[in-house]
């Protein structure tokens, strides 16, 4: 249904590093109609699910996170790598396929019991995703679903992160 937004999705391979394909979005959110065209589909995948506030993945899932919760009356929470948040945060670490990354967020951002949107451009292995789940499950909340514009298939993110719910709008099979 939401193919056509394929096409505003730029392919560049070996960036960053040779062997991966990076699918990016910014041809998609610096044209009015693919981006209006990409929140609506976010929202056409999430909109049969109950949550309080959006968590956005730093930094293309606060783009996206941003204008849904905006369109849906929501407030967001950013989920930061290490050092950027200025108050009291909880961190987690997690692997990448080189070494490790931390992410962050701050411990007032969720309420005990509030059922949470987590937000991100795109799934690879979900590896970053799950540690934003155990973030939000540390400070009481509870992960509602998971919502992507873009799913690599071939990275297995969405088994990695079962049992939570996983909505994509676009499925690549490769990687
Ligand atoms: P992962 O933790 O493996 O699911 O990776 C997801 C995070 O890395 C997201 O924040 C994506 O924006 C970014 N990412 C991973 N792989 C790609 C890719 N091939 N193209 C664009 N972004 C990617």
């Amino acid at each position: 249904m939401y193919e056509e937004l394929k096409q505003y999705i730029t392919d560049i391979p070996d960036f960053p590093s040779k062997g991966i394909i990076f699918h990016d979005i910014t041809s998609i959110i610096q044209n009015g109609e693919s981006f209006k065209l990409a929140i609506d589909a976010l929202y056409d995948v999430i909109k049969d699910i109950d949550f309080d506030v959006i968590a956005g993945i730093e930094s293309r899932g606060f783009i996206f996170g941003a204008a849904l919760a905006a369109k849906l009356n929501k407030g967001l929470v950013l989920v930061r790598k290490k050092g950027k948040l200025p108050r009291a945060t909880v961190s987690e670490k997690y692997d990448l396929e080189y070494g490790q990354a931390e992410i962050e967020i701050h411990t007032d951002a969720i309420k005990k019991g509030q059922k949470v949107l987590v937000i991100d451009d795109l799934i690879a292995t979900g590896g970053t995703v799950k540690a934003a789940t155990k973030l939000i499950e540390r400070l009481g909340g509870e992960v509602a679903a998971t919502a992507f514009l873009i799913e690599l298939k071939e990275l297995g993110g969405r088994a990695a992160l079962e049992p939570y719910v996983v909505r994509t709008v676009m499925v690549y099979e490769g990687r």
